[in-house]
């Protein structure tokens, strides 16, 4: 029987797991702790991990795993820029992702948006010290604005879905378009969708061609007053040159469900401790930028999906040497 080690287990996961292991006969051992050199001990005797993406999937770490004989990695994330994929081919470690729906993130991004357009931070923070005045809280409506959608895959094409009942217009940008999205949005180039957008909302990967895509160069190409949103990966920023523009007053807003160096900072309670991401803390104290902490997936359904996934995927692995989510 396939025996899996799963690390950064949080409590809403294990009934999940606990099932998902029934289900697909696999014997499991989980713990919070993320995969590291530190931690790799307890993976000793398994023959396939599961982590979340604040593991780091290295050559030290695939060469723990290659020494310990665990075949199978599945990360119970969409992403993956965590995971060497190169080294671990080359180390002939099978690697897998997860898949879920991609509607609590489409909705989400939409949230963000629509807080950010009627001011909801501000707003929220008044009412919580009885302050009911309107001054200053005057939004705007989606209907009469152009959205710019970069990436119209699983997540961005949602988004489009979702958008529809708005009425407001929709630029496109993929670099590879998919015809089923231009019924609903119409395909430009990247600078003009910069140059037209009220509200731009990123749903690329993190790649080599998308890292830093928005930068000093591609902000002085917006729309003075644009509302950005990015529901994707903090690195698709650059912080500095984003934080630049807020003070140029470039942004009428952003929401930012992640941020670039947000690992071990999101998802953990820091309440009594020192932020060590000076960026995150200055950006997040302006009144017209909304902040979360990389929550736009945490939904039960996503997390139903990720937990049952991860299992599946390395039994597959195992049984019948393949899986429909191998990342090679
Ligand atoms: P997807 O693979 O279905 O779609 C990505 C799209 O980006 C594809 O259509 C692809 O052609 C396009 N693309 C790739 N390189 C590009 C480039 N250089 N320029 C323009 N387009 C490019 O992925 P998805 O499921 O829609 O997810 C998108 C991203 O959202 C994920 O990679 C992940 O980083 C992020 N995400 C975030 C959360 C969260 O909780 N905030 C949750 C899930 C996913």
């Amino acid at each position: 029987m396939l025996k899996i080690a799963a690390f950064e287990v949080r409590k809403d996961e294990i009934k999940d797991f606990k099932k998902a292991a029934e289900k697909y006969n696999v014997e499991l051992i989980f713990t919070g702790k993320p995969l590291s050199v530190e931690t790799f001990d307890f993976a000793e005797g398994c023959g396939a991990v599961t982590s979340l993406g604040h593991s780091r999937i290295d050559r030290v770490i695939l060469n723990l795993m290659r020494d310990a004989g665990i075949r199978f990695y599945c990360t119970r994330t969409v992403g993956y820029n965590h995971i060497n994929l190169e080294y671990a081919r080359e180390l002939g470690i099978r690697i897998c992702n997860v898949s879920y729906p991609p509607n609590g993130v489409a909705e989400y991004t939409v949230m963000l948006m629509l807080m950010s357009l009627r001011k909801y931070k501000q707003a929220m923070f008044r009412g919580n010290v009885n302050d009911y005045s309107l001054e200053g809280l005057e939004g705007r409506e989606l209907r009469n604005m152009t959205v710019g959608v970069v990436g119209t895959g699983r997540i961005g094409r949602t988004v489009i879905e979702i958008l529809q009942g708005f009425g407001c217009r929709i630029l496109a940008y993929d670099a590879y378009p998919n015809g089923s999205v231009a019924d609903m949005a119409k395909y430009v180039e990247l600078d003009t969708l910069y140059d037209e957008s009220d509200v731009i909302t990123l749903h690329t990967p993190l790649l080599e061609s998308t890292y830093h895509m928005i930068n000093r160069e591609s902000i002085a190409k917006m729309k003075d007053g644009v509302v950005l949103i990015n529901c994707a990966r903090g690195s698709l920023m650059d912080v500095s040159d984003v934080i630049d523009g807020i003070e140029k007053q470039k942004f009428g807003a952003l929401g930012l469900d992640v941020i670039e160096h947000e690992d071990g900072i999101y998802h953990v309670n820091h309440t009594v401790d020192i932020i060590s991401n000076r960026d995150m803390a200055y950006i997040r104290q302006f009144p017209h930028v909304t902040m979360t902490q990389h929550m736009a997936f945490y939904t039960e359904e996503a997390v139903r999906s990720m937990v049952y996934g991860a299992v599946k995927n390395l039994r597959d692995l195992n049984k019948t040497g393949s899986s429909a989510f191998e990342l090679f």
